[in-house]
């Protein structure tokens, strides 16, 4: 029997919705600029970019359930903390070189998520050509709800994302408005990653990303899929 020298961590496991089941949680996949009016407002052209990934670790994972949701202290490092309101893919189904046409049968089930970012750490990173670990990647970066199975709530292609601040709206789409649909990222994803269940994929924020503080309450939201709600606390 292998001996640790401490005690290995625990697998990070999210819940499944009306389930005694937990998704053990694999890599955490995340693509960037998914929807035209998000690239515009990040100072890029929407019509001929491949679509763009960075990763967070399941580290980051917090989950946000009920009412009361997840409440995180402000991260450090930072002065600029924003909120990205994404739809999550969960794997439940090994692939590689998935056909856009079969990608759908390997996704277990959908979350809410917030891709919350060190919008000043990112952009200062871009700046440099270096990469964008520490304005993505960080304790309690990866805000998510409990997972619905695809077999409840099929595999959404529209409705409405939103999210606001205190109340005040931010971010209001639609899913129908992402460049790249869930089963064309899983298809080019797979081209570059053998996908395997446990996997996440945070498939990009709308417009209307912004700053928060300590204090601020989030609440957003996914027809069909859940709401999310964070509290961010002192630091
Ligand atoms: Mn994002």
């Amino acid at each position: 029997m292998t001996e640790y020298l401490f005690p290995p961590p625990a697998p990070v496991a999210i819940p499944i919705r009306d389930s005694r089941k937990r998704f053990p949680v694999n890599r955490i996949f995340c693509v960037g600029r998914n929807y035209a009016a998000h690239v515009r407002e990040m100072g890029f052209d929407p019509d001929r970019e491949p679509p763009c990934y960075f990763t967070k670790s399941p580290s980051a994972i917090v989950v946000s359930e009920g009412e009361s949701g997840a409440m995180i202290p402000y991260p450090p490092g930072t002065s600029e903390l924003h909120h990205e309101i994404e739809l999550v893919a969960a794997i439940g189904r090994a692939g590689s070189r998935i056909a856009v046409e079969d990608a759908l049968a390997h996704v277990y089930g959908y979350a809410c998520g917030l891709d919350m970012t060190r919008r000043d750490l990112q952009l200062a990173s871009r700046e440099k050509k270096g990469p964008w670990d520490i304005g993505k990647d960080f304790d309690n970066g990866a805000v998510i709800t409990p997972i619905q199975p695809a077999d409840r709530i099929g595999h959404p292609a529209e409705g409405r994302i939103w999210l606001t601040v205190n109340a005040e709206p931010r971010q209001d789409a639609d899913l129908s408005q992402l460049i790249w649909p869930i089963s064309e990222i899983m298809s080019h994803l797979s081209r570059i990653y053998h996908l395997v269940p446990g996997d996440l994929i945070y498939t990009g924020t709308p417009d209307g990303v912004g700053p928060v503080v300590a204090g601020d309450q989030i609440s957003g939201g996914i027809d069909g899929v859940g709401t999310v709600s964070l509290t961010i606390g002192p630091a």
